[in-house]
């Protein structure tokens, strides 16, 4: 399968061809992407999350070992929560701590993104919703989360979601290698092949919850391996055909 990788920055969309960002004019939501004769160099290119989303949803506990690694069991049904669209990161962004929240975290994950409006869609019919995937951080503060017992909080400050750096288009989900860097050392390395609900499994079910409107951003669970952040960090979370999130935490 060729898969197409796009990068969004304020001049419009870009189609990533080696080292140089093709610019576009169109949105890919649209279907109606379109060469504009402009190439920038892609290092020098300033990239904003690949996706503007009308809401971001995301999947706890959708690895078995990283489950386990938190004393948690895997639930029987997909358990999600709601990253508030205040926490995109662009990337090459930092993450900002909040004073006084405990033990912030990482947690490298596939996203994906929704191309059409999905409401109650069956698990064959779920991929077709689905516009492309990217990489992304589910930044958790780790301490809040389990004296509040809930998510909204703890995993919805600003900025705790860098998103990014390319919107793999054309790509199979169901089995690429993810890991996260920190300061150069390897600290989570896993595989989408081991999430308790798959792709077309986890789409199919937050739609017959809440209607997925296009652009809106799934984020799939974490595999084992988090670990803290701080300020002056610098992560990087690499996905198969994707490419690599880096971000920096302030
Ligand atoms: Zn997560």
């Amino acid at each position: 399968m060729s898969v197409t990788l796009l990068a969004r920055t304020a001049q419009g969309w870009g189609r990533v061809e080696g080292e140089r960002l093709v610019m576009l004019s169109g949105d890919p939501l649209r279907g109606d992407l379109r060469e504009i004769g402009e190439e920038v160099p892609l290092a020098s290119a300033a990239l904003l999350p690949p996706a503007t989303p009308t809401k971001m949803v995301a999947i706890a506990r959708n690895y078995r070992a990283h489950a386990a690694e938190l004393g948690n069991a895997v639930p029987e049904d997909p358990l999600f929560f709601h990253k508030p669209l205040t926490t995109l990161t662009a990337p090459g962004g930092a993450v900002p701590i909040p004073p006084g929240v405990g033990r912030v975290e990482h947690e490298g994950e596939l996203a994906l993104v929704i191309g059409k409006t999905a409401r109650r869609v069956s698990r064959a019919a779920a991929l077709d919703h689905v516009l492309g995937y990217t990489c992304a951080n589910d930044v958790t503060a780790r301490e809040l989360q389990k004296r509040l017992g809930h998510f909204s909080q703890a995993k919805g400050y600003d900025g705790f979601c860098p998103l990014g750096p390319y919107l793999a288009i054309g790509l199979d989900p169901s089995d690429l290698r993810i890991t996260l860097v920190r300061n150069g050392s390897r600290v989570q390395d896993g595989r989408t092949s081991e999430m308790v609900h798959d792709v077309p499994a986890l789409i199919s079910y937050l739609s017959h919850c809440l209607t997925l409107e296009p652009g809106d951003v799934v984020l799939t669970g974490t595999p084992k391996g988090v670990g803290p952040l701080e300020a002056g960090d610098t992560v990087e979370i690499t996905i198969e055909r994707i490419g690599t999130l880096t971000h920096r935490v302030a």
